[in-house]
């Protein structure tokens, strides 16, 4: 009898990702985050975080965080329905709603878990899902454990969106349920969520976005898609993360307090996955703060986005089509993204290469986040390495 499994089939998978050029190789950070990192020993100006407003480690959420664990210690130890419910994840959810403008919030351990808990409390067998063709992978996943059908509308699409729904109501469900990205993480373009929620509405669909990279980005002060499109109560569901603006890691589910009311019930990963450590919790507090205090990180970084699109277009590169300070640079095949990537690298600038099968074939790129924490001297630095790989491979 041998004495493990046989699991050889995973070092010739493994083989197969090399060679294919899809294995991912994970490179390790030893500085905290911030405009510049050190990567693999090397210091490197930073385009890859979703750090937007710098608030993963601003002296202000660290300090909240320090404060929170002399006081209240580090872990839950318990999932929030039976002793991991603390004053201090309440008093997140309430300042979370009155941020948002919206009756109720409830917190999760991630952005993910928040729509592995939302799509199946909402929607079950008898039901259908209809999601955008470009919906991040926790959306199709929660679809997924929902049960219900899942029909994909063509991408950022209101009239396809409505022949969809309009072709199922032809064989019958009992409830429908519209899901969309608010921000679409790889091109950086935006739901026209106004249009789409015309839709849901005229067919009685619940609608719910996910503004994960919408959170602490777009609207007022960083309150968010809903507020960018002035469509305050009339969305039913905004699933939003505090792991990517807000700088610490965890999700939230904003809306009616019907809604937040049921995912306190029957919300799989808030019954039986432990709740978000105290400095989590406290650090998320102190980044509401910050942008209830003032805009100016908002504006700086829409600012730096300007700025940074405007020299790349200059500068004759393709930044496709985002509204949003995420920036793709427009390649085509993968294996000049990766070597553009591996350029800049050298250079001393981190930015990400994507291809085949994040994005489709051909439209490999590199993928360019902006955020608040980039002087203008970064921004030239940046550009200036784009410029100069840009020449040396023929690009512009
Ligand atoms: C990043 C992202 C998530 C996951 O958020 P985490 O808090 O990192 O788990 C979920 N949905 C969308 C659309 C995202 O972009």
């Amino acid at each position: 009898m041998p004495e493990t499994a046989n699991t050889e089939w995973i070092t010739e998978e493994l083989d197969g990702l090399r060679k294919a050029g899809l294995f991912t190789h994970i490179r390790t950070l030893t500085s905290p985050q911030g405009a510049w990192l050190v990567v693999d020993g090397k210091q490197v100006l930073n385009f890859c975080s979703n750090n937007y407003l710098g608030l993963a480690n601003h002296p202000r959420v660290v300090e909240a965080a320090k404060q929170a664990i002399d006081r209240y210690g580090i872990g839950p130890a318990a999932v929030r329905t039976i002793a991991g419910t603390m004053g201090l994840h309440l008093e997140l959810e309430r300042r979370l709603a009155a941020f948002k403008g919206v009756e109720a919030a409830i917190t999760f351990q991630s952005g993910f878990t928040a729509n592995l808990a939302t799509l199946p409390a909402l929607v079950g067998k008898e039901d259908v899902i209809f999601s955008d063709e470009l919906n991040h992978a926790s959306i199709i996943d929660g679809s997924r454990l929902s049960g219900a059908t899942i029909v994909r509308y063509a991408h950022r699409d209101p009239a396809d969106l409505e022949r969809q729904i309009v072709a199922s109501q032809a064989t019958g469900y009992r409830r429908g349920l519209v899901v969309t990205d608010g921000v679409f993480s790889m091109d950086g373009d935006m739901a026209p969520l106004d249009a789409i929620l015309a839709v849901a509405r005229r067919h009685d669909c619940v609608l719910m976005v996910d503004d994960a990279h919408g959170e602490g980005v777009l609207g007022r002060g960083g309150r968010g898609i809903v507020d960018h499109f002035g469509l305050h109560g009339q969305v039913d569901v905004e699933v939003g993360t505090l792991s990517k603006a807000f700088g610490v890691v965890g999700g939230v589910v904003a809306g009616s307090q019907r809604i937040v009311d049921w995912l306190r019930q029957r919300g799989r990963p808030f019954l039986f996955s432990s709740a978000m450590t105290v400095p989590d919790v406290a650090a998320c507090i102190a980044g509401i703060d910050l942008l209830e205090g003032s805009t100016e990180l908002v504006d700086r970084l829409w600012a730096n986005t300007e700025t940074f699109k405007r020299e790349m277009q200059g500068l004759g590169f393709d930044t496709g089509a985002s509204t949003t300070p995420i920036t793709p640079v427009m390649l085509g095949e993968a294996p000049l993204a990766q070597d553009f990537s591996r350029r800049l690298f050298e250079a001393g600038v981190f930015a990400m290469a994507i291809g085949f099968p994040t994005v489709p074939r051909g439209k490999a790129r590199l993928r360019v986040m902006i955020s608040a924490a980039h002087s203008p001297e970064d921004l030239d630095r940046g550009l200036s390495a784009f410029e100069q790989v840009g020449k040396q491979l023929g690009v512009i």
